[in-house]
């Protein structure tokens, strides 16, 4: 059982799933004020979260942090989400973000989670809702998207920070299509560069990921491949699904 130390345990019996190992948190809106306790309880409602912080720092829980809970579709087997209490206009207060810090630093000893920024789908530390493609949300607003790193460093982080250039880039920085008419290439930021019938479906160098140095690539046909870093991760682009991620 994982119940944090940090939170108030208030299991919902409803709107969970299987068993979970999670990578790290994302941060979600409520666009309301008030526990959502009663909300998530409710079998109709068809959506949960594992946190709640108020905006006077209380932090409940309502799902353990080993169970899956209903706030990201795709993500849910992956992040444990964090809803924050209030209206995308207003900023979280000092005190919730001294609440959602303490969840991170919680985590990042239960879990393991880095205390990094996340900015694209299975990176591992602090993401937020609409970082997943293809999913139709504005949550959360960028004004609270921005206060992660100070959550971050309020729980011991390090974010931002700049990547440290990776020891292990003589692994496998190309990729050939299966045509062998092509190939990628990968830079240890994230940048891909396409060449041949290689198509370009994308890269992982955002300039405000921090945490990410890719190690490697590898091409899936010829419009789809996989970019791994050196924690671990596994990011899918194109054609390429994801299956899971590996540890070092
Ligand atoms: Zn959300």
């Amino acid at each position: 059982m994982a119940r944090f130390e940090s939170a108030l345990w208030l299991p919902i019996g409803a709107n969970t799933g299987g068993a979970l190992a999670p990578i790290g948190a994302l941060m979600h809106q409520q666009v309301g004020d008030g526990s959502l306790y009663g909300f998530f309880n409710n079998p109709a409602a068809q959506v949960s979260a594992h946190f709640w912080v108020a905006k006077d720092g209380r932090v409940e829980q309502y799902v353990d942090t080993e169970v899956v809970a209903w706030h990201a579709m795709h993500l849910n087997g992956a992040y444990v989400g964090v809803e924050c209490e209030g209206y995308p206009e207003q900023a979280l207060t000092e005190a919730q973000i001294d609440g959602f810090a303490a969840i991170m630093a919680e985590g990042h000893d239960r879990h393991g989670w880095p205390l990094y920024l996340v900015e694209a789908a299975y990176g591992r530390g602090l993401g937020y809702h609409r970082m997943a493609g293809g999913v139709n949300t504005a949550c959360p607003s960028q004004l609270r998207v921005d206060q992660r790193s100070t959550i971050l460093e309020r729980a011991g982080g390090r974010a931002p920070a700049a990547p440290t250039p990776s020891t292990r880039r003589s692994q496998n920085m190309i990729a050939s299509t299966t045509s062998g008419n092509g190939y990628w290439t990968v830079e240890p930021d994230g940048a891909v560069y396409a060449f041949g019938d290689a198509q370009y479906c994308g890269g992982a160098n955002s300039p405000d990921v921090v945490s990410t140095v890719i190690i490697g690539i590898a091409g899936r046909s010829n419009d789809g491949y996989w970019l791994l870093d050196d924690d671990g991760s596994v990011y899918a682009f194109g054609s390429a699904g994801y299956y899971g991620r590996g540890d070092r």
